[in-house]
């Protein structure tokens, strides 16, 4: 299914309004109907800018936050990129059709479940979602050109940073579960990591372990 051109048009009014300016990033975004992410109750929302209720007691996030996130990560199309938080799946869509491959990773075998069949009906093919505990990162894939985590740690959670490659980003929300976050840009240069902070935000919290669901 495609977004009716109007609706398509405001979607992308309210990212670019919002500082979403990297036409790679509104390309993708353009590409990635988010109706097919939130399906039932909140369905009719689904392209205004706001985080939205998935199963799990989860959320999907805003998508101007998904599409800053995007554009702070820099993708390029022959990077290898880990999603820490797969949730609906909607960030990962949105990332396939930038990257070369996609791994994305959630603690509920439930959500990982649905964003499989979400993302194969949607004929994407290059992301392979798991279920585990994304604080340790897939070492056996690992290391990534990008990283990004869309859920808050206290702190970028060390195994990560170990899987980034040199010259590569990590996207990550810090800070207390229920204060406010900062998302913070991590660049490994040739001299260690740098971190730069970006925005404030709110995302729900990165728990250690896999869930029972
Ligand atoms: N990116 C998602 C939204 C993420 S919500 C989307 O596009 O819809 C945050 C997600 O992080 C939740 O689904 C939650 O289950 C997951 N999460 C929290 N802690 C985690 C961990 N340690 N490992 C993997 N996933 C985790």
């Amino acid at each position: 299914m495609t977004l009716d051109a109007e609706r398509k048009m405001q979607f992308l009014f309210a990212l670019r309004s919002k500082g979403v300016t990297d036409a790679r990033t509104l390309d993708a975004m353009e590409k990635v109907d988010r109706g097919e992410f939130v399906r039932g109750h909140f369905e009719t929302r689904a392209y205004d800018d706001m985080p939205l209720p998935i199963s799990c007691g989860q959320t999907i996030s805003q998508p101007s936050v998904v599409g800053l996130m995007t554009q702070a990560l820099n993708v390029q199309p022959r990077d290898k990129v880990l999603e820490v938080g797969t949730g609906s799946g909607y960030q990962a869509a949105v990332l396939s059709h930038l990257a070369r491959r996609v791994y994305s990773i959630d603690r509920h075998r439930t959500l990982i479940r649905e964003a499989e069949k979400r993302l194969a009906a949607q004929d994407i093919h290059n992301v392979t979602v798991m279920t585990g505990d994304g604080c340790f990162g897939v070492p056996e894939q690992a290391p990534f050109d990008r990283i990004l985590v869309t859920a808050a740690a206290e702190d970028p959670p060390g195994p990560l940073l170990a899987q980034l490659k040199e010259g590569g980003i990590m996207v990550v929300p810090v800070g207390q579960s229920d204060a406010i976050q900062s998302l913070i840009k991590v660049t490994r240069g040739p001299d260690g990591l740098q971190y730069h902070e970006l925005l404030p935000v709110r995302f729900v919290p990165l728990i250690e372990g896999v869930a029972p669901d």
